[in-house]
């Protein structure tokens, strides 16, 4: 029988390897099985790495609104697993496809939000990632110097981490950066300035191009190839702008209709600023066609325009005017769609309601022993990582010749027995501390701002409570005992050696008899070291 951990994750990576070689569709169909997969097998932490590639996997198709639905499913969930540097992937995520939506606040206070989040933790990658997505929007924003200084930290970040994919994608964005600068400055009326910026655009592109082929990603290849094209002929420099898009048809990826129309787009607006006119109107006349096959109204509008006046500078003036007329009734249709994405955007963002409903309950069943019902290890180890560097105690609760019970009484009696403990540890507990079933007939206790004496006192209550409940209810003459091992740290000591001397002294305990509490005092001090 295969692993289905093991066969989730292989399916996670075939995703992640068809998303880099520009195969966008085929990465989200990867990525939604993967989903399906792990929604099926409970791993919650796969579903949302999941979520957050399938909402990367749509914005590469350019599917703006779905992507926008998977990045905030992906973020609450995260959120509700406690994994917040996760959480923060999934805001840049979320905020470039906002951007992409044209709700630059939305895009912005996300953005903003993943850099502080990355930043307060030392992983570097996440940080670039959070970095970039801020960049890019303050650079559509209209604040592109600011949004280029903080790319160039991405870049430096993945260029320092050996990265050459994710150099690649930033390096692409601040090409994007530079060449936003240079339009600002032509439009201040400084051609100097917008002449450096524009070298410069080039020259981040084309390291971009370097890094792309380089680590085999297609699709940042792809756009970037596109982008210098669209530079290089700003600049006059048609020929080679030529050749930069020649090199695009000979890309073995799927670039998606979306791109395929921007090519054509681009590819006959170079030739029609190179005077190649009859060249230039099957480029356009192809891009329309094409995009009148979608629902991208945006390419239509775009496309249209160009023939238009494509048609216009060849003189015919009767055919241009009637792409003129096309155009307008499009752009009209453009502003109606704007206002229609505005209310969908909208009910996407009311259903986040519902999405973090349903993360309480996939966390909630993430984070629980389906059992007993209370917290399980993962849970645990959670509170031990918020309780790193403060003081606390922490215990092993282990059902005294448990197995006997199994064979004697049944497994039924045995799952019985395990729940009443659960609930008893719990009980007596209250606020003071957390209890969580570790596996099997094994427990384990967290003390935050208890004193050790209190942890002992808890501990003792507890082994008392347990050996006093009557449970002839469940087998006559049954009786349960529990052995526990208690250690207490001062915060300068890594959880996992408490929990080992917590273990070492329940063994102790198993050793002195069974149903007694061990914690530092009741061992002598020569064998304290070892215990
Ligand atoms: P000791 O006092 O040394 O801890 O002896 P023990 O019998 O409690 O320990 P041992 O590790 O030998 O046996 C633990 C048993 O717990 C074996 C296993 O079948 C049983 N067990 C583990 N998980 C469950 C469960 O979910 N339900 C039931 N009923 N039994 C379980
Ligand atoms: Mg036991
Ligand atoms: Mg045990």
């Amino acid at each position: 029988m295969t692993d289905p951990g093991a066969a989730i994750a292989d399916e996670f990576i075939r995703g992640t390897r068809l998303l880099r070689a520009g195969r966008g569709e085929q990465a989200l169909a990867a990525f939604r099985t993967v989903y399906a997969q792990a929604e099926a097998a409970g791993d919650s932490d796969f579903m949302a790495a999941a979520l957050c590639e399938m909402a990367w996997s749509c914005y590469r198709i350019g599917d703006a609104e779905q992507g926008l639905e998977c990045a905030m499913g992906s973020k609450w969930l995260w959120e509700r697993l406690g994994n917040r540097l996760e959480m923060a992937r999934a805001m840049a995520v979320e905020s470039i496809l906002f951007l992409d939506l044209g709700f630059s606040d939305e895009a912005y206070d996300l953005a903003t939000m993943a850099v502080e989040i990355a930043q307060a933790s030392d992983d570097a990658p996440m940080q670039a990632f959070a970095l970039n997505a801020k960049g890019i929007v303050l650079t559509v924003c209209r604040e592109s110097e600011l949004g280029a200084n903080l790319v160039e930290q991405a870049v430096a970040i993945a260029t320092q981490q050996k990265n050459g994919g994710a150099a690649g994608y930033y390096l692409l964005n601040l090409g994007f950066c530079h060449a936003k600068m240079a339009e600002e400055a032509g439009s201040l009326g400084q051609p100097d300035r917008a002449m450096g910026e524009r070298e410069a655009a080039i020259e981040f592109t084309n390291e971009s191009i370097e890094q792309a082929r380089h680590s085999g990603d297609a699709w940042t290849l792809r756009a970037a190839l596109g982008n210098k094209a669209e530079l290089l002929a700003l600049q006059g420099s048609f020929d080679l702008a030529l050749d930069v898009l020649a090199q695009c048809v000979e890309l073995n990826d799927a670039p998606g209709t979306g791109l395929r129309i921007h090519y054509l787009y681009t590819l006959g607006d170079v030739l029609f600023r190179a005077g190649r006119l009859d060249e230039a109107l099957v480029s356009a006349t192809e891009a329309v066609e094409l995009a009148e096959t979608t629902r991208l109204i945006d390419h239509q509008t775009n496309a249209v325009a160009k023939l238009a006046e494509i048609l216009e500078a060849r003189g015919d003036t009767s055919a241009a005017l009637v792409q003129f007329k096309r155009f307008h009734n499009l752009y009209v249709r453009q502003s109606g769609e704007t206002a229609q994405r505005r209310a969908r955007v909208a009910s996407i963002r009311s259903e986040t309601d519902l999405w973090r409903d349903r993360a309480a309950v996939l966390a909630d069943q993430a984070l629980s022993d389906p059992l007993t019902c209370i917290a399980n290890r993962r849970s645990f180890d959670q509170i031990l990582n918020r309780l790193a560097g403060t003081a606390f105690s922490t215990a092993i609760v282990d059902l005294d010749n448990f197995k006997t019970i199994n064979d004697r009484y049944s497994h039924i009696v045995g799952d019985a027995v395990l729940q009443r403990v659960a609930r008893t540890l719990v009980d007596q507990l209250g606020p003071h501390g957390h209890a969580a079933r570790l596996g099997g007939e094994e427990f384990a206790l967290v003390f935050p701002n208890v004193p050790e004496q209190s942890a002992v006192a808890f501990c003792e209550g507890i082994r008392i409570a347990i050996s006093s409940i009557d449970w002839s209810d469940l087998g006559a003459g049954l009786g349960v005992t529990v052995s526990i091992g208690l250690a207490t740290g001062q915060g300068e000591e890594p959880s996992g050696l408490l929990m080992q001397i917590a273990d070492n002294r329940l063994y102790a305990a198993k050793a002195n008899g069974r149903d007694c509490v061990i914690w530092a005092d009741t061992i002598p001090a020569d064998e304290r070291l070892r215990a």
